[in-house]
């Protein structure tokens, strides 16, 4: 029974987890529009220093964010192993915590 809700509570805070990947994830997936923005404004003389910083802020918002979190089950830093995020895992880079695997 502990066993069951410990479970259930490493499979709500992995799904916590993965939701701020998803955010960094749309944030890059929005890089072409943003791109085509600023050429937009570039091409009408328009000022894009305001915009290009929103963007960088909002990047640095959610990769620090991304960074902080930590696994539930082995309290190290969930997509971080070395330097760079690992953008792509869906499972702890240190202990492979996915949140549904059972562990042993
Ligand atoms: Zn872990």
């Amino acid at each position: 029974m502990e066993r069951q809700v410990e479970e259930e509570s490493n499979s709500r805070a992995v799904t916590i987890l993965l939701r701020s990947r998803t955010r960094l994830l749309v944030c890059f997936l929005t890089l072409p529009l943003y791109i085509a923005a600023v050429w937009a404004l570039l091409s009408n003389g328009r000022e894009v220093g305001a915009l290009m910083w929103i963007y960088i802020a909002l990047y640095s918002v959610f990769a620090i964010d991304m960074v902080r979190r930590c696994c539930p089950s082995c309290d190290e830093q969930f997509f971080v192993k070395s330097i760079l995020l690992n953008l792509l895992t869906k499972r702890c880079v240190h202990c492979g915590e996915d949140g549904y695997s059972q562990r042993n």
